[in-house]
């Protein structure tokens, strides 16, 4: 914990924190210690964890990276940070992130971006950008990430860590802050698949508080690397593309030709609805935002503007004041798709578009063992110097939201520098609920 917390000060600049909990962690890893002695110690002991700041935690302070939750204390923890002190992990901080979870690129925070530290130049990436940038700056040992459309796979590849999505419905939401219900998901960021599968072991599972969790039981610890052939599909239009980096596309090619000349099967498969991922899940997910970001209307929590004088201007100047300009954006179009003239034309639709993908993906999966396409279709680009039209960036989470859309799991894998000296990483999904499967090959890339 001393360790860390040197690296948290040294670091600093990188923002990567939105607080430490210094005396804490160094007290409770005071008392793991004795209970190592004792021998009675968890899972987790000797395990330093950062957590994202929309997730709850008793008696601290979470924000979302927001202006209307910057002064709100949490008054239980969440299902997974119960889970995690449970096996004596000792949690460090809580991470800078895009607002309310929304962005890919960490910089639509209330307090400010976060720095890559491959070249502190570029963005971490996001929405868990600080949650990357503390596992890849060496200021704690893994960090906990939401992942609603890529948020943790997306991060962990531009600061060259392993990201993980699960199958929807395997790790609790209760006690995370909710941006769009029916994707979000918890994940962690790690420099292991060893540590990416026990994080993931201890914190799936059933739990009385989200009743969308399966309750099949949890296998993924201890990964056991998979030698054995197998038949992978990836993207035909991830190499053919012009809106892909060539040094992304020639890190797939070159990852295909190695699988292949290991004995993998692997075989194009273009995917027909590729050019609906990212209209589909920004109908969704900003339909489901705005329902869930409802809540914070100056009376019930957060943020109270100076200003208001009775109910109507409490949650006109509240909602005004403390929610920043992306946040704004995607409230109003998720309310548009989801008012009485427009229902039927983009939030209906949007539904059974969705079920198309995931019937398709699931086709693709049934006939393969993993597909394989890029994390996103660029490495990490400057602060500030990123598309100003929000359609334009929301594009770049193609490679992503399909995991998210048809709710199987994802792993983004570190496969090396591109001529910059940025990492670049590459996702591997599998079939609902094949965690194991997913982790045990994933060694393969490392
Ligand atoms: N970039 C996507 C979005 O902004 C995904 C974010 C996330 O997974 N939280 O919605």
């Amino acid at each position: 914990v001393a360790g860390y917390l040197d690296q948290i000060k040294t670091y600093a600049h990188l923002n990567a924190f939105n607080e430490v909990f210094a005396d804490e962690a160094a007290a409770q890893a005071k008392q793991v210690d004795e209970r190592i002695k004792q021998g009675v110690a968890g899972k987790l002991a000797g395990m330093v964890i950062a957590i994202k700041d929309n997730i709850c935690y008793e008696g601290h302070k979470v924000s979302a990276s927001s202006k209307i939750l910057s002064d709100f204390t949490s008054i239980f923890s969440s299902t997974i940070v119960k889970r995690l002190l449970a096996e004596d992990a000792v949690i460090i901080g809580r991470c800078n992130c895009d607002e309310f979870a929304m962005g890919a690129a960490n910089e639509n925070s209330y307090y400010g971006p976060v720095h890559n530290f491959a070249d502190t130049t570029r963005v971490s990436g996001g929405s868990s950008g600080g949650s990357a940038v503390a596992v890849q700056a060496n200021m704690c040992h893994a960090a906990i990430g939401t992942d609603t459309g890529g948020s943790v796979r997306q991060p962990a590849s531009f600061c060259g860590m392993i990201g993980f999505k699960p199958t929807y419905g395997r790790i609790s939401r209760h006690g995370i802050i909710a941006y769009a219900s029916s994707f979000d998901q918890v994940g962690p960021i790690t420099r292991s698949v060893e540590d990416a599968a026990l994080l993931y072991e201890i914190m799936a599972g059933a739990d009385e508080y989200d009743s969308t969790l399966s309750r099949k039981a949890v296998n993924a610890a201890p990964v056991v690397a998979d030698s054995s052939k197998k038949r992978i599909a990836y993207l035909q239009e991830a190499v053919s593309s012009r809106g892909v980096d060539t040094e992304v596309k020639a890190a797939l090619v070159n990852t295909i030709d190695k699988l292949r000349a290991d004995g993998h099967t692997v075989e194009p498969i273009s995917f027909e609805y590729l050019d609906y991922l990212v209209p589909t899940y920004y109908i969704l997910a900003t339909a489901e935002a705005s329902s869930n970001l409802a809540r914070y209307d100056g009376v019930h929590y957060g943020y109270r503007s100076p200003e208001a004088t009775d109910l109507q201007s409490t949650y006109k100047k509240s909602r005004s004041e403390g929610f920043g300009k992306e946040v704004k954006r995607r409230i109003m179009l998720g309310t548009f798709v989801l008012s009485a003239g427009y229902y039927d034309a983009y939030y209906a639709k949007a539904q059974k578009v969705r079920k198309l993908i995931r019937t398709k993906t699931e086709e693709i999966l049934n006939q393969y063992d993993f597909l394989l396409v890029p994390t996103a279709p660029e490495p990490a680009f400057e602060i500030g110097k990123g598309e100003t039209d929000p359609v334009r960036s929301y594009l770049a989470d193609i490679f992503t939201v399909q995991a998210s859309l048809a709710g199987v799991p994802a792993i983004s894998l570190p496969v090396g520098n591109n001529s910059k000296g940025l990492p670049l990483g590459l996702q591997l999904l599998a079939k609902h609920f094949a965690e194991q499967e997913l982790f045990n090959f994933a060694e393969y890339f490392l």
